[in-house]
């Protein structure tokens, strides 16, 4: 059912929904828009003292040169972004060491996880996925009417493959992430190639989707990539994304690596032309910083570190992470502490379900983790 503004409006009250609600704000003023994208960014921006460490973004945003090629390219958001594609798709192949049939482009990875649940799951083909973990293949098959086995987290936070492999009878999509969102846990490449090999045998016609958003800032030596899986088996495929480490979320790009033949059984699904010229520039760019990639993973870990000492020091357990956030066992309710935190200027994440006792936050730059976490510790003591 959808509701006109005007009806959203007259339930939620004007005055309410212009001071808590930004976006309908925004949304009403576009009218107002034209001609003054000095307003557009304003509106954007939100309160300018927020620390947002919410949605396990790069604080910095795009490399110095990928801003500057976006710049050169504005005066091409004229035309249709083939080219842009067709470079992308050459550049990460090329980046990967792997053909160009073996490259499928998406709006962010967000796209590769919802096609991929659209082509391969269906409601006599399961889903079997984790809880807590990355949640758009969940709602994705939610939406489809395929039936979901979500399995939760072991005792250490990390997922069960075990009992993921238990589940896998008849499924259409297998998914594993890792790192996995939101606990920040992993396993190593041979683990992961024992359960793609036990998935296989144990349903043959199962897909398993390995996700790899946070693939850059792990260091544990047994963790490597699941390319060369995928390269091997036409049920096996690898979704990576600039948004994480690379500072390009709100441009809008990722893809998935798989065999070619798994490639085009998901092009079909694609929307066309999603990856705009800007995106394909800067992705372009990045994709050839690697001692900007690795300065990144560096401020990513001293603030990592200083947040999970200051949590432990406070006396809650964390959760060894791997990637640009990190949960701690804060023994109350995450919904009330996220709530708390809002209202004294930091965003964390949400509550994520069965952990009923865990709180995720994002790691920010060095000077927004000192200042949180006095908060934190602030909201602690007297909540
Ligand atoms: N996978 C994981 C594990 C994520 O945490 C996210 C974003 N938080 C995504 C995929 C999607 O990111 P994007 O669409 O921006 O690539």
């Amino acid at each position: 059912m959808s509701v006109s503004r005007r009806e959203f409006l007259s339930v939620v009250g004007a005055a309410g929904a212009a001071s808590s609600l930004p976006w309908i704000t925004a949304r009403g003023s576009e009218s107002r828009l034209g001609g003054t994208p000095a307003r557009a960014s304003h509106l954007w921006r939100g309160p300018g003292d927020l620390i947002r460490l919410d949605s396990n973004e790069n604080p910095r945003g795009p490399a110095p040169a990928a801003l500057s090629a976006l710049q050169q390219t504005f005066d091409l958001t004229g035309r249709y972004p083939d080219a842009a594609e067709e470079s992308l798709r050459a550049a990460i192949a090329a980046h990967h060491g792997v053909g160009v049939e073996s490259v499928l482009l998406g709006c962010g990875s967000t796209e590769i996880l919802k096609i991929a649940t659209e082509a391969f799951t269906s409601p006599t083909r399961p889903l079997v996925t984790a809880a807590p973990t990355f949640e758009v293949p969940t709602r994705t098959a939610q939406r489809m009417g395929t039936p979901i086995r979500a399995i939760p987290v072991d005792a250490s936070l990390r997922l069960d493959l075990d009992a993921m492999l238990e589940q896998s009878s008849g499924a259409g999509l297998v998914f594993l992430c890792n790192p996995n969102n939101p606990t920040g846990t992993l396993h190593g490449l041979d683990t992961v190639s024992r359960f793609v090999r036990d998935v296989q045998s144990r349903a043959p016609d199962a897909y398993t989707l390995i996700d790899e958003a946070y693939f850059e800032f792990a260091d544990a030596p047994a963790y490597r990539t699941a390319i060369p899986l995928a390269l091997a088996s036409p049920r096996v495929l690898v979704s990576r994304t600039f948004s994480k480490v690379h500072g390009m979320a709100g441009l809008r790009a990722g893809y998935a690596i798989a065999h070619p033949e798994t490639i085009s059984r998901l092009l079909p699904f694609r929307l066309e032309s999603g990856i705009s010229v800007l995106a394909g520039a800067a992705a372009i760019t990045s994709l050839g910083l690697s001692a900007h990639v690795r300065r990144q993973v560096a401020l990513n870990l001293e603030a990592r570190t200083f947040a999970m000492d200051a949590m432990r020091s406070l006396g809650y357990r964390v959760v060894p992470s791997q990637t640009n956030f990190f949960m701690a066992d804060i023994q109350r309710d995450p919904k009330a502490f996220q709530v708390a935190m809002r209202a004294r200027g930091v965003a964390i994440g949400r509550a994520f379900p069965p952990l009923s006792t865990y709180t995720r936050i994002s790691i920010g730059t060095l000077d927004e983790m000192q200042r949180a976490m006095t908060v934190a510790a602030d909201v602690l003591r007297n909540s």
